[in-house]
């Protein structure tokens, strides 16, 4: 046994210092980045922020309203090969929308077939998508994953530490993906005891990824996924050097989300339920798994309406936390970022107050 003393930290835990800032508005903040990727020759431009790969969120509907944003939708894994079929027919926007896969055989064969039938072409991102990517299996099956798509962007995790960052990198993955029990419904932490905080965990896998560059200067990156509570979780995430934001709770609520619209005491609301939570397993493939106990709550978010003023407002977040810092570009945030340690006190008093919103 060993006990870390190093204090870890959450979104919560910090707040950002403002700064002299020469810039005047809000949109003199650059959102728009692009990337060069460590293995795949691809080049890609867009705002870095995508909906976790979740039924509620990884939505056709969803990639249809994100990608005019340039916004990446990452799709769930229960989309079967006539679903894309249909969908390709009138959506051609590769650069937003990635497939998921676990690493079981049936996964590698689904996407085998999703080749056969000519839809990979339709993909920049593969996400291959595990909740403990510590496992040995999971490097194998990247580097099996990249031997057949040299070309994709390819996404591994989830991972929290920087040894494992650098060795999925080096497994041949592009980007790794950041988070182990922060989502917000997410159980993992009470079920299992096993967790990272999750601003320590993107720092700490951020600093690792980027320092494995190659001889064109590309160098790894990594997808801050789950845990952002508010559009400030997502400007801290790029603070500490995320170079993508994935959530799921953020994009949950909404038309262009997954999951069933519910009356209740003449309120509205929508599901959100985990990729791994006993609601998902038993819709997508009738039963529950029989070796492990759901590490996700089943949620009903209030019912939002459509996505785009919500855009509108992690836009307007994002540009803001710009002008306080004094960044002019999403690109700077980490260089002009300084954290304050706080109590956590995110919550207002007001906040426990019904709106009329
Ligand atoms: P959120 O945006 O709700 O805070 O977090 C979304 C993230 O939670 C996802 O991107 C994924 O990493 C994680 N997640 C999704 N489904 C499950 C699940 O069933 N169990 C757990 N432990 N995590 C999940």
């Amino acid at each position: 046994m060993r006990i870390e003393d190093e204090v870890k930290l959450d979104y919560a835990d910090v707040l950002l210092r403002p700064k002299r800032s020469t810039l005047t508005s809000r949109k003199d903040v650059t959102l728009e980045r692009e990337f060069s990727f460590y293995h795949s020759p691809k080049k890609w431009k867009g705002i870095p922020i995508m909906t976790a790969n979740m039924a509620t969120s990884g939505t056709f509907s969803m990639a249809r309203t994100l990608a005019p944003y340039k916004l990446i939708t990452m799709f769930h894994k229960y989309y079967t090969i006539e679903d894309y079929t249909e969908f390709f027919k009138d959506f051609h926007d590769p650069d937003y929308i990635g497939y998921t896969i676990g690493i079981r055989e049936e996964d590698i064969i689904q996407l085998q077939k999703m080749n056969e039938a000519g839809l990979m072409k339709h993909f920049s991102f593969i996400c291959l998508d595990v909740p403990n990517g510590y496992i040995q299996r999971f490097l194998e099956v990247i580097r099996e994953i990249r031997a057949s798509y040299p070309e994709h962007i390819i996404i591994a995790g989830n991972v929290v530490t920087n040894e494992m960052t650098e060795e999925i990198i080096l497994a041949w993955a592009d980007i790794v993906k950041i988070g182990i029990g922060p989502g917000s419904a997410c159980t993992t932490r009470k079920m299992t005891g096993v967790g990272y905080p999750q601003l320590s965990a993107v720092i700490e896998c951020a600093d690792a990824a980027h320092g494995i560059t190659n001889k064109n200067g590309a160098c790894g990156l990594i997808i801050a996924d789950g845990g952002q509570q508010y559009p400030s979780c997502v400007a801290k995430a790029f603070c500490g050097g995320a170079d993508f934001n994935m959530f799921g709770c953020m994009f949950s609520g909404f038309d262009e989300s997954g999951g069933e619209l519910v009356e209740k005491n003449g309120k509205k609301y929508k599901e959100y339920y985990g990729s791994s939570s006993n609601r998902a397993l038993i819709e997508n493939y009738g039963k529950k798994d029989a070796h492990r106990a759901s590490e996700w709550r089943h949620v009903l978010m209030p019912y939002k309406g459509s996505i785009h003023d919500f855009i509108q407002d992690v836009f307007g977040s994002l540009r803001s936390t710009g002008t306080y810092i004094g960044a002019a570009k999403l690109k700077q945030f980490p260089k002009c970022a300084t954290f304050i340690r706080v109590n956590r006190q995110l919550t207002t008093y007001l906040e426990s107050f019904e709106t009329d919103k």
